[in-house]
């Protein structure tokens, strides 16, 4: 019950103070690589004492930890990843931001860290980006990446509930993903890397999920493959690919229209925000059928030979939607994989998706209730 009643002492927007900094750095005129430039403000909250102190907006700099803080050795850290557009109107939108605040409650409560008011926080954030608009690039498909995450800071070895914790949010000015056109990636699918398990955490944004991906992900690029495919268990459930969730678009064995993507009761998955605004959109247009089940790496192997396989693509804050143009499958371990080829077609159903939700987040298409103009 601890965590549910946790008080949120002074984590409120009106307690917000601001230090602005007193050395601004120039803004890029090139967009960075992803996530490798700050701007100069972030938001700070700390956790001490049983309660969160004052909220602050201050210069970004380096944090200081002791070396037995819990993070440094146990990774009791959860994280957020979302965006802000500067829309066709120049005027400043977040998409769904409460869905991710509500994303990371959930992620702090498992991972024994402090809860928190996410509305409070919300609002925080988007004072934080008003204060940092001018960061805000103005290119097709750029954005202002927003990076909140909280982490256990006391001094002390024992695994055991973070009794001091850190709230930092962080922003990053972040080109177009597809910078020219669409590139179909490949994904890599072995079956003997796995993200996550059944009654695992692979449904929290916990950044000890995303460590041991490193590897893999190497292993998937030495077989040219951007992304790894996450299979799951003895039938070879279809879960998810790299950070991003799944869709799959085909002609199932009763000739009917589908598309299918994993279903979040397994735990599994992370329940993206992309992929619920997918769903919400495909119900609303009612023209296939949409199911919620994993498909498995022998329908998708039969499918493609048959040719029902219409599109594959991933769905995920960074692009929205990441279609494949092949899956680089290790059937049997120890051989050669096998691969499997995704045709491209002439008006895809990722493509109206993109346009649809690129739309809504820079003011193209109305959808007040996924929008708030900060
Ligand atoms: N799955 C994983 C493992 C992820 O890290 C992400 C990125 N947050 C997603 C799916 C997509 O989620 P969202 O649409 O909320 O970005």
């Amino acid at each position: 019950t601890r965590h549910f009643a946790a008080d949120f002492g002074r984590f409120h927007v009106k307690n917000l103070k601001f230090v602005r900094t007193p050395a601004p750095r120039p803004i890029p005129e090139e967009i960075p690589a992803f996530g490798t430039v700050a701007t100069d403000h972030m938001l700070e909250v700390d956790f001490k004492g049983s309660a969160w102190q004052t909220p602050v907006i201050r210069p970004v700099e380096d944090v200081r930890l002791h070396p037995l803080a819990k993070v440094l050795h146990y990774c009791p850290t959860i994280f957020e990843g979302l965006k802000a557009f500067r829309g066709v109107d120049n005027e400043i939108r977040m998409f769904r931001t409460e869905a991710n605040m509500a994303r990371m409650v959930t992620s702090a409560r498992r991972a024994a860290l402090p809860d928190f008011c996410p509305l409070q926080l919300e609002h925080m954030i988007e004072d934080l980006v008003r204060k940092e608009q001018e960061w805000i690039p103005r290119g097709k498909g750029t954005s202002l990446y927003i990076r909140p995450f909280l982490m256990g800071t006391d001094p002390s070895l024992g695994v055991t509930r973070s009794t001091e914790a850190k709230l930092l949010v962080v922003c990053c000015p972040v080109g177009p993903y597809y910078a020219s056109g669409w590139e179909p990636i490949k994904v890599y699918a072995n079956p003997a890397n796995i993200r996550a398990a059944p009654g695992g955490v692979g449904a929290f944004k916990m950044g000890c999920n995303y460590a041991p991906t490193i590897a893999t992900g190497d292993e998937a690029a030495a077989h040219d493959c951007a992304q790894s495919l996450w299979l799951w268990g003895e039938k070879q459930w279809i879960t998810e690919a790299g950070t991003s969730n799944l869709f799959l678009f085909w002609k199932n064995t009763n000739d009917e229209l589908e598309l299918i993507t994993p279903p979040l009761s397994g735990g599994l998955i992370l329940p993206g925000v992309t992929r619920d605004s997918i769903l919400a959109l495909v119900k609303e247009w009612g023209e296939f059928k949409v199911t919620e089940r994993y498909p498995t790496m022998s329908e998708v192997k039969e499918a493609a030979a048959e040719g029902r396989i219409l599109e594959f693509f991933g769905a995920g804050t960074a692009a929205v939607v990441a279609p494949c143009s092949q899956i680089v499958y290790v059937e049997k371990p120890n051989q050669e994989p096998v691969k499997i080829d995704i045709p491209e077609q002439a008006n895809p159903l990722y493509r109206r998706l993109h346009e649809t939700i690129t739309g809504i987040q820079y003011g193209k298409i109305d959808r007040p209730e996924w929008i708030r103009v900060v």
